[in-house]
């Protein structure tokens, strides 16, 4: 079998990072050859979590099909997502927790999708399905991205499939997850040492809603402040890439992690959806949303409906 290779979405986060990890790991036990590999660098959190557990940083690739013929998707599967040439390769597998959307094959293929709060909860009962056993420092790497994409199991998208894997994993890793979990969410907040432009694209995704073309980016912080203190500049940052890109929206969700609320600074048209979506009036540029922490859950599903 030909060599295939495994990866998340574009500005990779701790799940998409570790989830191809984990998910080569699997395949390579259960006779595949593949390589995990990412489509960006790690962010500062994924940094902490790769130093922390002595693992190394995945190579980051730009465009694929000039090494392999195939590929497999972690966390993710809108092509505008993916790698830049996906449309030449062969998709084998999916392994995802999101929508499904701009996605197609031409061959048959193994799809597993489930509404779970992180792709690694998938991946740890598939690991058990196929009974081949977790090593303890990736154990540690899939229970830091539940923690990620869970907000220390706070978030509303978290499942009880999430409260178990977090259990299992954590007991392999030997590890104390709420206090190594907070140490790691806070790792992942250095606003100070970002650039405007940084903080604007790191964890930003694309959308196509309603023919919009919308980006979403989010920040996460332990203090509302770090932000607001650099509003004007943040915008004006969104302002020149949305002009760059084409972006219709540009929306950046604040969110902080320790009492799970959120601000959005709003820029774009039409500006009536986001107010329609959320049912709150845009002040400043600015949405003010409590106990929204979600942007899978909480915040493209109801611009999808208010863009209809
Ligand atoms: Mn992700
Ligand atoms: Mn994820």
């Amino acid at each position: 079998m030909s060599k295939e290779l495994v990866f998340g979405h574009q500005n990779p986060d701790t799940d998409a990072i570790v989830a191809a990890k984990a998910y080569s790991y699997l395949m390579n036990h259960t006779g595949y050859d593949t390589e995990a590999v990412a489509l960006g660098e790690p962010n500062s959190e994924t940094a902490f979590v790769l130093n922390y557990f002595d693992e190394p940083t995945p190579r980051v690739i730009k465009e694929a099909s000039s090494e392999v013929d195939s590929v497999m998707l972690v966390d993710h599967n809108e092509f505008q997502q993916s790698v830049s040439d996906i449309e030449k390769l062969t998709v084998t597998h999916v392994v995802d927790h999101h929508r499904i959307s701009n996605f197609q094959t031409t061959q048959p293929l193994f799809y597993h999708a489930e509404p779970v709060g992180c792709t690694s909860t998938i991946l740890t009962n598939l690991f058990d399905q196929a009974k081949v056993e977790i090593p303890a420092q990736l154990a540690g790497l899939m229970l830091s991205a539940i923690i990620s994409d869970t907000l220390l199991l706070k978030s509303p998208t978290t499942t009880e499939k999430d409260r178990i894997a977090v259990k299992t994993l954590a007991e392999i890793a030997d590890i104390d997850y709420e206090k190594y979990g907070i140490e790691m969410l806070k790792a992942g907040t250095n606003t100070d040492a970002k650039s405007d432009k940084e903080l604007i694209d790191s964890d930003a995704k694309s959308f196509n809603l309603g023919g919009k073309n919308i980006r979403i980016d989010q920040i996460n912080v332990v203090d509302f402040d770090d932000i607001l203190k650099r509003k004007s500049d943040i915008l004006a940052a969104m302002k020149q890439e949305a002009d760059e890109e084409n972006y219709d929206l540009f929306l950046v969700l604040i969110t902080n992690v320790l009492n799970s609320d959120s601000k959005m600074f709003v820029l774009g048209e039409p500006a009536e959806a986001v107010e329609k979506a959320f049912n709150k009036k845009i002040a400043d540029s600015t949405l003010e949303l409590p106990g929204v922490v979600s942007r899978k859950k909480q915040v493209v599903p109801q611009l999808t409906d208010a863009l209809d």
